[in-house]
């Protein structure tokens, strides 16, 4: 069956997408994917007795009958897909990548154009192979912009991704430190992430530019078709930090713009929105709400006062490069009786023990008491300050706190997402 058939049946479906029997919605199309320890092509039987009306496979034992569709693999039949069901809506599409605050960005894009276009953004984080298609397929007739986030762990990833989605525009948050084990180095974070530069070049597209930072200016290398922003005053459109005290808040067009969001990086984050929302007609007013009224879940910098306590919980994730921002941050904010607790940071390859002795060093030049780190890398650091507790397991903490409780502090929480530090919040 071609792409096109398909397609058919997707129209017919109303353009809804299954891919987990556990939530299969009405009349869908169930895609059987593979994952390392499921064959989706086992439960496409399953997903039909639930209600999709087609099962997409590609073991052709599992056919019984006209309900299921043989395709030779059904994750390229779902990229294909979408790329197909792209091409038919012809309507711009903002894409982003890069190694911190995609999804903060991709929200405040979002929640900006949304106040004026009927948008469709990437739901939470799929941001990968099969995010990035099922974002698509998302789309409807009645959406008129498309933000997609795209996220990488190697490289190629992105100009993959870009070929799926074909933007019209483009945009990328920062290089960092990020997934070092799959990049290997910085320079080949820059390269993998500037694939997506290196797309929008190839097809006359458009990138947006945040002339503050270098390398995004040399990467781009003076490509013709820019919208630069930032708060030097050659920029069109002009952005200032007014304060990063605690919630961050900018200047624009002499009007100053009060965020939720605290750490000084997510200036870059808003200026992005603000750049976008103007290039698209936003007014002020509208871009202004927009910011104003959003707020960050998931664990992602929110402010939570807990008994005496108030904490900076930032357990969503960590990278080297996100954590100096953090411990950055929280250095320089009003607070007093500071305490650190930070978890390991994962995916770092053979960087792991000098990314993880860095932080260390960096936090015994800034800080002076109260740190607890937690995580095997963390624990196998050197150190000879007392006030720096170092952790093996979460359980080895848990116990010592229950021992020396906490109060009375202004606590940063930051590590990697396997390390779910969030579960500190139970203990204090
Ligand atoms: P993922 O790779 O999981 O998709 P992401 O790039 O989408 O991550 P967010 O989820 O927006 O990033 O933010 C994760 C964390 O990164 C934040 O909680 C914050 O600590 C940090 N962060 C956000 N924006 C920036 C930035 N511009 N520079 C550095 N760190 C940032
Ligand atoms: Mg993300």
């Amino acid at each position: 069956m071609t792409i096109k058939d398909i397609y058919k049946h997707f129209v017919k479906c109303n353009g809804t997408i299954s891919t987990d029997t556990r939530n299969i919605e009405k009349n869908s199309i169930f895609f059987a994917l593979k994952g390392t320890h499921f064959n989706g092509n086992k439960f496409a039987k399953s997903a039909l007795e639930k209600g999709a009306s087609f099962s997409i496979i590609d073991e052709k034992e599992y056919a019984i009958n006209e309900q299921y569709i043989l395709v030779k693999n059904v994750l390229e039949t779902l990229q294909q897909l979408s790329t197909y069901h792209r091409k038919k809506l012809n309507i711009p599409i903002i894409a982003l990548t890069g190694s911190n605050g995609k999804t903060t960005t991709k929200e405040l894009i979002n929640a900006v154009l949304s106040t004026t276009y009927k948008t469709s953004a990437t739901i939470g984080n799929l941001n990968n192979h099969i995010g990035v298609p099922l974002t698509l397929l998302q789309m409807s007739k009645e959406t008129e912009i498309g933000i997609v986030e795209m996220g990488a762990n190697h490289l190629n990833e992105i100009e993959f991704l870009s070929n799926i989605a074909l933007p019209d525009y483009g945009l990328i948050t920062n290089f960092g430190k990020a997934h070092l084990e799959g990049f290997g180095s910085i320079e080949g974070v820059i390269k993998g992430k500037s694939e997506l530069y290196n797309y929008l070049k190839t097809h006359n597209k458009t990138i947006f530019i945040n002339k503050n930072d270098i390398t995004q200016i040399k990467q781009a290398d003076n490509y013709k078709s820019i919208v630069e922003f930032g708060a030097d005053s050659q920029n069109k459109i002009q952005i200032e930090l007014e304060n990063s005290q605690s919630y961050v808040s900018v200047k624009y067009d002499n009007k100053i713009i009060k965020s939720n969001l605290i750490g000084a990086y997510n200036f870059n984050n808003i200026s992005v929105a603000i750049a976008i929302g103007k290039y698209f007609n936003v007014s002020t007013k509208n871009i202004t709400s927009a910011i104003e009224n959003y707020t960050p879940t998931n664990n992602r910098s929110q402010i939570i006062n807990k008994g005496s306590n108030t904490i900076v919980l930032d357990a969503y994730n960590a990278n080297p490069t996100s954590m100096i921002a953090a411990l950055e941050n929280f250095k320089n904010l009003e607070a007093t009786n500071k305490s650190l607790f930070l978890g390991d940071m994962f995916e770092l390859g053979k960087k792991a023990k000098q990314e993880h002795q860095d932080i260390v060093n960096f936090i015994e030049s800034n800080f002076s008491e109260s740190v607890y780190l937690i995580g095997e890398h963390f624990y196998n650091t050197k150190t000879d300050k007392t006030f720096i507790n170092r952790f093996k397991t979460f359980e080895e903490l848990k116990l010592h706190i229950k021992k020396a409780p906490i109060n009375d502090k202004s606590i940063l929480i930051k590590g990697s997402r396997v390390m779910a530090l969030e579960r500190i919040l139970d203990l204090i």
